[in-house]
This record gives structure tokens, C-alpha cells and sequence, in this order.
């Protein structure tokens, strides 16, 4: 029993990965689920086929690592956040797709929410903003809008959970109705000061208390498996939402400590300890997770658009055939040319907060070229990424000297080497790439005593790690034409309706 089973449930794939005792990836096994878009700005997920995916995967994982399930120590559990399941009690059958993290259906309600000032309540309850992003609007929704939930809901008859919830309820055959800190902090009906769901909270949704899953800790053995898809009897072990293990993969475990994600967005996450940072930013502020009785806290930013604009360059721009490509093309010229790519394609999110600001490229000559751009579009994830380093070191008073990476886009070296240079930060690339299912086997190890963080720490290996070569003075030119192409593109679609 020296193996640990990670359940890695993303949004637009689930994976499992088996690790060895020292923590090292034997066997990995992926799928695909379907999307589904049934409004313009809406996004679902059959919750049945998350879960035979994810049997699949735990299968194929099982058996290319030639092993059953009484060679499993024990499960660790990493989702996409937020995402809502309602389901029977009775049958397990869920009542409605699953409304995923990206919907926007609910985003009136917010408005309405925000007009009436109850923003800086929920956000000293939540650490969050009111954004349909989070589960209690899109629970709402489906107790107003499913035929007959409301009552059931009320009856006792249906459980709520995130993505976690789901797969335990599953795992178990419906034995246990659980999630952990890392993913009730993203519900907004969880106060993150009392650990505690939240009366007011529940009252104000108008959520009835009986639908919520009992909140755990992240590292803990929760129970056992009870379903022959997977096999009996191994002992669900660890609870923690994408990016908070991320950080626990990338084993950014003391105060100070920061990740950046390089995926289709960029995200960031510093733990701050034990202590809860307010940001004055727009930062969000989450539980990292619980081990024992401590709770730890984090701040988190997001970019909306990183390694989406490569993508963007590659299918919409046709200008390489792989998003790797985008290296060598940037490497053909010296320096960006003069050229700022602003990628608001779907907006600003921290610091600037700009909704009608729109994708734009300043600096063009006749000189400019294909290299140029995608140099500039590599380069704007970087100040992107620099702008919410300043404002986590802002919020926390803590200066970031040391950045560890992982995500997809990580693996481009001029890319980093930009990102060192602009934000004068070491930055650390490990040799795990899958660092979310990674933090989940950590926590699923630690629950069942197969290893101590110390021993973790002594596992870690470092790829690479680059330094910032550039002199301040070069750094601070940039950003400053850098701030002056945001400027530009600012409220673009106000400008453009009124004329
Ligand atoms: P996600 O988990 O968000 O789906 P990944 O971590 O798999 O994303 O990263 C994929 C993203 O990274 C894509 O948007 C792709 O364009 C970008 N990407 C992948 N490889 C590179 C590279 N070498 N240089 C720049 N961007 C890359």
C-alpha cells in the first residue's frame, strides 16, 4: 500500500495519476467530457459523465500502473473550483447539469446585489466579490429555476456540492456528503474568519442549510471507497480545489510563498500564512487549506488571457502551427520592435478592472513583423503577471524575491526570462509539470502517513531557474510604455458606442 491515487477533476478534462512512494508519477490516464453551451454566455457539465470519466481514467491509470486498488494508500482529490451539482439524495441522480465556474447566467443577480450595497459584507465574510463566478448564485439559480427543487431542497431531499463533493459522494455510494476549506472558501456562503457556512449568507441567497456538505479539512482521512468501478476499501485521504494545490504541489508552504500558473490564463497565489490579507486591489483572498487545526490563508489574482493569446496568434492569426513555435519566432528579432500587445480580448482584470477595454497592438511601423508581434504577445503575458506580483506584494507587505512556475506556457524560456527581468524575481521551474494532481497526492500521502512535509521538501527538484539580468532602468522604460498601451485601450467599447 505505498501508492497514492490523484484524482486531478479539471474543467475541460479529468485525469488520474498514480505516484510512487517517493512521490513520483508511475501511470496517467486522461479523457475528455463534453461542454455544453445551451445560452450564449453559459456553460455546462453533465455531472454523470465527469464521474464515468473519471472512473475510466482511475481504471486505466490502475492498470497501466498494473496495480488494484488494495495497492492504493490512499485518494487525494483536486477539482475545478466552484462548478455546482445539485443532486438527489435518494438516487444520486443529479437534478440539472452542472453550472460551471466560466457560466455568466447569473450575472444580473450580482449587479442587483452590488446596487444594493452589499458587496463589502459578503467581501468581509468571503474574502470575495460578488461574481457569478462562485456557487451561491448559480445554486440559486437552480432551486428557482429546476421544477420542484425548491421544495425538495426543502424537504431535506437534495445535496449541493462543488466538483469534490460530487466525486466523494460517488466514491462513497452516497456515505459522505463532505468538501474541504479550499473549496467551501469559493461557494461565497462560507465565512472564512468562523469556518463556518454562513447564516446570513444562506438567508440572503436564500439557500436552505440542509442542501450544504459538512466542511473538512484538506488532509484527513475522510472515509473509504465503497464503489466496485474503482475498487473498495481505499481511504479518501485529501480535499483541495485546483489552484490551492497547486500551491501545495509547488510546496509553496510558508508565508510569502507564490505560484504562477502559465495556462490559457495566468494565476497567481501567494500563502499568507495564518494570517488573512484584506486586498485593497481586487484580489481575492481564499483558504489555501487546512491541515489539522491550522488553517492556512492565500491571495489570489488571475489574468484572463495568457497562453489564450498564443493560441489566438496560432488558430485566429494563423502565425506558427504550435503554440511551442512562438519561442523560436520571438528569439528571430533582438527585441519586441517597439511593439505593446495589450491582450484585453475579454477585457482587464486586476488592477485595472476595465470590462469595455478590448484586445490592441500600438507601435506599428513597416518594419514590424510576425517575430514582433509574437514577441509583444509573449511579453504582455509577463507584464500582466508583473502587474499582479506588485499588487500581491502591495496587499501583503511582503516583497516576492523567489516565483515558482508551472502550467503549459511555462515551458517557454524566453517567456520566463522576460518575466524574471521585468518583475526581478528568481523564478523557479520545477520538474513536476502536473503540480495540481501533485498537491493532492502530497496531501493524500501526508493523511495516511506515507511521508512528513520535511521529506516532501527533500523530494523537490528544481528544472530551472532563471534570474533577472536587466538593468532597472531598461525595466522600468518598459513598463512604463507598457501602462500608456493599457491606457489606450482602456473603455474602448463605451468610446466606440458613443462615437
Ligand atoms: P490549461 O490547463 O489552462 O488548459 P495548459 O497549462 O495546458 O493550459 O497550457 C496551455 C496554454 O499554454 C495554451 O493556451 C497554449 O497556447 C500555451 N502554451 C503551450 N505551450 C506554450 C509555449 N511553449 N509557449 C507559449 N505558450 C504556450
Amino acid at each position: 500500500m505505498a501508492f497514492i491515487l490523484a484524482i486531478d477533476q479539471g474543467t475541460s478534462s479529468s485525469r488520474s495519476i498514480i505516484y510512487d512512494k517517493n512521490a513520483n508519477p508511475i501511470a496517467m490516464a486522461q479523457m475528455v467530457f463534453t461542454q455544453y453551451y445551451p445560452h450564449p454566455g453559459w456553460v455546462e457539465h453533465d455531472a454523470e459523465e465527469i464521474w464515468q470519466a473519471q472512473v475510466t481514467v482511475c481504471r486505466q491509470a490502475l492498470a497501466q500502473a498494473q496495480l488494484t486498488a488494495k495497492d492504493i494508500a490512499g485518494i487525494g482529490i483536486t477539482n475545478q473550483r466552484e462548478t455546482t451539482v445539485i443532486w438527489h439524495r435518494k438516487t444520486g441522480k443529479p437534478i440539472y447539469n452542472a453550472i460551471v465556474w466560466q457560466d455568466r447566467r447569473t450575472a444580473d443577480s450580482c449587479t442587483q446585489l452590488k446596487d444594493a450595497g452589499l458587496e463589502p459584507m459578503i467581501t468581509a465574510k468571503t474574502g470575495l466579490l460578488i461574481d457569478a463566478y462562485f456557487s451561491a448564485t448559480k445554486i440559486q439559480w437552480l432551486l428557482n429555476h429546476v421544477e420542484g427543487a425548491r421544495e425538495q431542497a426543502e424537504r431535506g431531499e437534495l445535496a449541493f456540492g462543488t466538483i469534490d463533493s460530487w466525486l466523494v459522494w460517488n466514491l462513497s455510494l452516497g456515505e459522505l456528503h463532505i468538501t474541504d476549506v479550499s473549496n467551501a472558501s469559493r461557494t461565497l456562503l462560507y465565512n472564512i474568519d468562523t469556518l463556518m457556512w454562513d447564516a446570513d449568507l444562506l438567508a440572503l441567497f436564500n439557500i436552505p442549510a440542509s442542501l450544504l456538505p459538512t466542511v473538512k479539512s484538506s488532509c484527513e482521512i475522510y472515509g473509504h471507497t465503497h464503489n466496485e468501478a474503482i475498487g473498495s476499501g481505499i481511504a479518501i485521504a485529501a480535499i483541495a480545489g485546483d489552484q490551492q494545490a497547486a500551491l501545495f504541489g509547488q510546496l509553496c508552504i510558508e508565508a510569502g510563498m507564490t505560484k504562477c500558473t502559465y495556462g490559457t490564463g495566468s494565476f497567481l497565489m501567494m500563502n499568507t500564512g495564518s494570517t488573512r490579507v484584506v486586498s485593497t486591489n481586487g484580489l481575492l483572498t481564499t483558504i489555501a487549506w487546512q491541515i489539522g487545526d491550522t488553517v492556512n490563508y492565500a491571495l489570489e489574482g488571475s489574468v484572463f488571457i495568457g497562453g489564450a493569446l498564443i493560441q489566438w496568434l496560432r488558430d485566429g492569426l494563423s502565425l506558427f502551427a504550435q503554440a511551442s513555435d512562438s519561442e523560436a519566432l520571438a528569439g528571430s528579432v533582438a527585441d519586441n520592435g517597439g511593439i505593446y500587445f495589450v491582450p484585453a480580448l475579454t477585457g482587464l482584470g486586476a488592477p485595472h478592472w476595465d470590462a469595455n477595454a478590448r484586445g490592441a497592438i500600438f507601435g506599428i511601423t513597416r518594419g514590424t513583423t510576425a517575430a514582433h508581434i509574437t514577441r509583444a504577445a509573449l511579453e504582455s503575458i509577463c507584464f500582466q503577471v508583473d502587474e499582479l506580483l506588485q499588487v500581491l506584494s502591495a496587499d501583503s507587505g511582503t516583497p516576492i524575491l523567489q516565483l515558482r512556475i508551472d502550467g503549459g506556457a511555462a515551458a517557454n524560456n524566453l517567456m520566463v526570462q522576460f518575466q524574471a527581468d521585468l518583475s526581478a524575481v528568481e523564478i523557479i521551474r520545477s520538474t513536476h509539470l502536473e503540480t495540481t494532481a501533485l498537491g493532492a497526492a502530497y496531501l493524500a500521502g501526508m493523511a495516511v502517513g506515507l511521508w512528513t512535509v520535511d521529506e516532501l521538501k527533500n523530494n523537490w527538484r528544481i528544472d530551472r531557474s532563471f534570474q533577472g539580468i536587466l538593468p532597472a532602468q531598461d525595466s522600468i522604460l518598459l513598463k512604463q510604455q507598457w501602462l500608456k498601451a493599457v491606457g489606450r485601450s482602456k473603455n474602448w467599447l463605451t468610446e466606440n458606442k458613443t462615437g
